[in-house]
């Protein structure tokens, strides 16, 4: 809770969480929308009739040997659809291989909040196993996407929080009216279920049925409970064939149909530049050569640290044999081996690209880390006045299960000591995991195999399969896709060496725990941070040494990480009495760090190719240029993390694998192209750099 006021309001926090009634009965009504979530009469047998029996879904389940399924949804509400759907899914596939997945995408404009959640779940005793793994990773309210893995893999619900519309149209892989319908991610079915039209006439526009249309696959089906003509009419006029049949319960009518005629693949569309201007980026972050390849079997994966490491799981549990190259002996020997690795927030009151993927990865990174975060919590200690004036609006913009204010006695509980500062903002979901177990733990995956190779050269052969070599000339591994994703040794390769990274030092220093330091509970942020003690020591960290690159200790760092505690909050460096800094223990790391410190993630761009197609960018950055993207087809980048690699990594591994298998994403339009592998080139041929 807030404890002290804000001196001037922040802009708020645009997601609004629902407003339920609850009826006599029990069951949860919208305030806002004067509409009811589900039939009061039995709303399990609704969801089935109504969404499971009228898009066929049993029958085409059973008959189909699909590896997965995706069903999208407008209006996820208290969930029950999704855990019908689910609930119906895992008892047909209880005995098939546990790739086989149902991918669930619901938007959502006003989630309910959690107690509401637990409370209308709670009607429903015959789904408790999945209720309860939803409840237990159910999203903070923060408008974006939010991936939860569920079922051990068997189910992944994506959460569009945010305007069903908009959220739509973020997933697309392009938003360019010529590509709008390009990528094989494709929903099979629809589950169409916002309040009525008459009550939300906001969400059933033209732009929502469009952007259905362009979702949709051959064949995909939907259904609704309502049969209002606007529904019908809007349609019908984007492909679909609709039919009325009996509605469940009372209600007379509903709609069900399905996808008659897509409409042309864009791809065939004549797409020669021409030297006007465009509304429309060129899209050029595109990777149409992979909706051409047939779908990968094998991944070799350069790099055993946090980035390759979550690689490897994402797309292990997608079915995919994966070879892990290392080239030292065990996992996690460089910027991801301190032993302290911190899930380390930076919000913003400000909605930018970086904060926005910063958070989105923060929240993601979180849920995927449950299962070994130490979740202390992290406090950040103000730097600056600047800080002191900011807390408070970031305090109000943001949900209290992700960051609290808090002020002196507040302060001094939370953090178990005593401090110097009068204000913090607290992120009780938050803490630190020990990223060399993490990354072993991650590869402990009968799809992976870790192997010790020091690869210097990438080849693909006449089969488009990639062959990794080592310096002797011999293959280490060979396999449809390969990932890069050993941090600043990234663009050691013939295909990655445009790339703009940058090794930054950094030291950490290691405390021995004192009796005073013994009782810090939580993360300290602040000029450094200082972790709570683990096996009797405490990570401090870290110098910021750009330009350096000596790999030994030293005392002068040291110091530098002493200073910074000091600055961070003056009563911390008293835990520790006078250290002696010769003999203080410590670890060498080097960030690979970028331009825009936002990661490197997604396919691997031909720079050549980049150079030539987009040319007219020199001369007009807004040159109408309706060409995709060339990239070396199965090549991926994942690195680029700089400090924040036990936040970014996840989630840009997810990301990726979404984009080897042709998935829905789980990042946002505008969010994939800022962290693209190809932006550095189009960015200088803007600046006519290059
Ligand atoms: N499917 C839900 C379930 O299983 O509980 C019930 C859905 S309820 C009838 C309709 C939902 O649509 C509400 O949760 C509401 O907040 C959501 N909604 C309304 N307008 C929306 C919009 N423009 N975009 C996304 N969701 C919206």
């Amino acid at each position: 809770m807030t404890e002290t006021a804000p001196p001037h309001p922040a802009p708020p926090n645009d997601l609004q969480v629902a407003e339920i009634e609850w009826s006599e009965n029990g069951q949860p009504q919208s305030s806002i929308f004067n509409d009811v979530y589900f039939s009061s009469a039995s709303g399990i047998d609704e969801s089935r009739y109504v969404f499971i029996d009228q898009n066929d879904l049993i029958e085409r389940w059973q008959a189909q040997d699909l590896p997965h399924f995706t069903i999208a949804e407008t209006g996820f509400g208290t969930g029950l659809n999704f855990l019908c759907a689910a609930h119906q899914w895992l008892q047909l596939n209880t005995d098939k291989p546990s790739a086989r997945t149902l991918h669930y995408l619901a938007a959502e404009k006003y989630p309910l909040t959690k107690t509401d959640l637990v409370r209308a779940l709670a009607l429903w005793p015959e789904l408790a196993n999945l209720s309860l793994e939803l409840v237990e990773q159910y999203p903070i309210a923060v408008p974006g996407i939010h991936q939860l893995s569920m079922a051990k893999g068997q189910i992944r619900l994506t959460l569009l929080y945010g305007d069903a519309s908009e959220m739509f149209a973020a997933i697309k892989q392009s938003d360019h009216p010529l590509f709008a319908r390009q990528g094989n991610t494709r929903v099979n079915a629809w589950f169409l279920d916002g309040f009525a039209p008459a009550k939300n006439p906001e969400m059933w526009t033209d732009d929502l049925f469009q952007h259905i249309a362009d979702l949709s696959g051959q064949h995909a089906t939907f259904s609704t409970f309502t049969a209002a003509g606007i529904v019908k009419r809007g349609l019908a006029t984007v492909g679909f064939s609709v039919s009325k049949v009996p509605g469940f319960g009372h209600k007379r009518d509903m709609l069900r149909g399905e996808m008659l005629s897509l409409p042309l693949a864009t791809a065939s569309i004549s797409t020669r530049p021409a030297a006007v201007n465009s509304p429309y980026l060129p899209p050029w972050y595109l990777n149409i050569q992979n909706t051409e390849r047939a779908t990968p079997c094998s991944a070799i994966i350069i790099g055993g640290g946090i980035a390759g490491c979550c690689t490897a799981r994402s797309l292990a549990e997608r079915g995919l044999r994966v070879t892990l190259i290392e080239r030292h002996t065990r996992l996690a020997q460089e910027a991801s081996g301190n032993p302290q690795g911190i899930l380390y927030p930076k919000l913003s009151s400000k909605s930018s690209v970086l904060a926005r993927f910063g958070l989105a990865s923060l929240l993601f990174s979180s849920r995927y880390h449950r299962h070994w975060l130490h979740p202390s919590g992290v406090l950040v200690l103000p730097e600056s006045p600047a800080d002191i004036e900011h807390f408070p609006k970031i305090d109000q913009r943001y949900p209290d299960d992700l960051v609290q204010l808090k002020t002196s006695g507040a302060l001094v509980d939370i953090a178990g000591v005593a401090l110097a500062s009068d204000c913090g903002l607290f992120f009780p979901g938050l803490g630190w995991i020990h990223p060399p177990d993490t990354c072993r733990t991650l590869t402990e995956h009968p799809n992976i195999q870790v192997i010790q190779a020091d690869i210097d050269r990438l080849e693909q052969n006449k089969q488009q399969r990639w062959l990794a070599e080592d310096s002797s000339g011999a293959t280490a591994a060979i396999a449809d896709i390969a990932v890069i994703a050993c941090g600043n040794g990234s663009r050691h390769f013939a295909q990655t060496s445009h790339l703009p990274l940058k090794p930054i030092r950094g030291q950490i220093s290691t405390l021995p725990e004192t009796s005073a330091s013994r009782s810090l509970k939580t993360v300290i942020c602040g000029r450094g941070y200082l972790a709570p003690a683990i096996e009797g020591n405490h990570t401090l960290g870290a110098t910021y040494n750009v330009g350096e690159t000596g790999t030994a200790l030293s005392e002068t760092d040291h110091r530098t990480n002493l200073q910074h505690l000091q600055d961070t909050d003056s009563a911390l460096p008293e835990l520790f009495g006078s250290p002696d800094i010769a003999s203080l223990a410590g670890r060498v790391g080097f960030r690979c760090t970028t331009p825009d410190y936002l990661p490197v993630a997604g396919p691997a761009p031909d720079y050549q190719q980049y150079r030539q197609d987009y040319a007219l960018l020199r001369k007009n950055a807004r040159a109408h240029i309706p060409v995709a993207g060339k990239h070396w087809p199965g090549l991926y980048l994942n690195c680029g993390h700089g400090s924040r690699g036990m936040s970014y990594a996840p989630l840009c591994a997810e990301l990726i694998a979404s984009q080897i298998c042709n998935e829905i994403p789980p990042l946002e339009l505008d969010l994939r192209q800022a962290i693209h592998p190809g932006r550095f080139i189009i960015r200088d041929m803007k600046r006519n750099k290059i």
